[in-house]
């Protein structure tokens, strides 16, 4: 068997709980796809703080960059509220990001059949819903030029800078085409040409490199996009966008479905990629046992996926997830009378089980 080194941040709050769940699922799909999995630990966030008195170690970072992929739980919580801004636990994100070169962030918006309920939209709107958001992650107005202050002919104003240049567009197209061609084909770029110059070029990039990757691209403005998740989500299927409007319309999205818990993500670059739930850490809830880990497990189903090309074995985890879902086993965040009330470890184990 060919052995894969992952790197294990649990971080804080529900981490550890929800990492520790992921693993043993992440390890019996691989294995069944000839892969061997070899685990190292490592600190970020408050955890780190507390040990190191930085949230993301020198050594974390190492053992990330040289790892095949990196899980992580969630970082942060009231614990660290009062430390110094440049070692808050969230640091730790936007360092590591920054050191693996993530400028791709891969969100999937299913919804699952046996949750439709749980969606504020109608189930007849929500239900097939499968939208995945591809988010350009190191560009645009959040890492443009900036000014936080600055008085003109004595008025006080502030500016942010929008900024795409052709190859940071054309290689987030690219990774939302070569996803679009592994699901339904049909692929939608989001953005506000009709207004914005860094648009325009967005939009002509899009369509040129969609057309060298073989499929046709199609466009809406972001303002009819977030109209549409909601009006009609059963129409998307990959949806790649810049920044900031991809960190809105994917908290947009995610909200169809009924449950943060539920919800995995990937970052990635060119080398090591990093996958994590989109939800925090929970600290309301953390080490009660009742944390849903459905979002971490499916997370390690994207890892195998995509930093592991172990399609089979992803798709194992996720049928199983399914599975003991519409079986009506439920962690208490998703609990509903009739349902069978889980722990995070027992909805672990159903989930293993289905996968064996
Ligand atoms: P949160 O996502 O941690 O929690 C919001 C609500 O959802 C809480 O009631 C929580 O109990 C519940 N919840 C979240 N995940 C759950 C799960 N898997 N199972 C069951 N219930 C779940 O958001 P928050 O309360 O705003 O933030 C808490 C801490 O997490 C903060 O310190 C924040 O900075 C941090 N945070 C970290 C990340 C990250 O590491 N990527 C992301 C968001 C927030």
């Amino acid at each position: 068997m060919t052995t894969k080194r992952i790197v294990v941040i649990p971080g804080d709050g529900i981490g550890p709980e929800i990492t520790a769940a992921a693993r043993p699922i992440l390890t019996a799909a691989a294995n069944k796809s000839g892969l061997d999995l070899e685990f190292v630990t490592c600190l970020a966030g408050g955890a780190a703080i507390d040990k190191y008195g930085e949230p993301l170690p020198q050594e974390t970072l190492v053992a990330a960059k040289a790892a095949d992929a990196v899980l992580l739980g969630a970082v942060g919580g009231p614990k660290w509220d009062g430390v110094a801004p440049e070692i808050r636990p969230e640091k730790a994100l936007l360092g590591i990001r920054k050191a693996l070169g993530l400028y791709a962030n891969l969100r999937p918006v299913k919804v699952s059949a046996a949750l439709t309920a749980y969606s504020p939209l109608k189930p007849e709107i929500v239900t097939g819903t499968d939208i995945l958001i591809v988010r350009e992650l190191t560009g645009g107005m959040y890492f443009g030029p900036k000014c936080e202050s600055e008085t003109i002919e004595g008025t006080e104003r502030a500016w942010d800078t929008e900024v795409y240049s052709v190859p940071e567009v054309a290689r987030i197209v690219r990774v939302a085409c070569r996803a679009a061609k592994g699901r339904r084909g049909k692929i939608t770029s989001v953005d506000k040409a009709n207004v914005l110059a860094s648009s325009r070029l967005w939009r002509r990039v899009a369509t040129a490199t969609a057309r060298e990757e073989g499929l046709d691209i199609g466009h809406l403005y972001v303002d009819n996009c977030a109209m549409q998740l909601v009006l009609s989500p059963k129409s998307f299927d990959v949806v790649v966008t810049g920044n900031l409007f991809g960190d809105i319309l994917s908290d947009e999205a995610a909200v169809i479905t009924g449950s943060i818990g539920l919800l995995p993500s990937a970052s990635l670059g060119d080398g090591t990629g990093l996958y994590e739930p989109i939800h925090g850490s929970a600290p309301d809830i953390a080490g009660q046992g009742i944390a849903n880990p459905v979002g971490t497990i499916l997370s390690a189903a994207m890892l195998l996926r995509h930093s592991l090309g172990a399609e089979e074995a992803a798709a194992a985890i996720e049928q199983a997830v399914e599975a003991v879902l519409a079986a009506g086993h439920r962690t208490a965040d998703l609990y509903r009378p009739g349902m069978t009330k889980v722990s995070t470890e027992e909805m672990t184990k159903l989930i293993l089980k289905k996968l064996q």
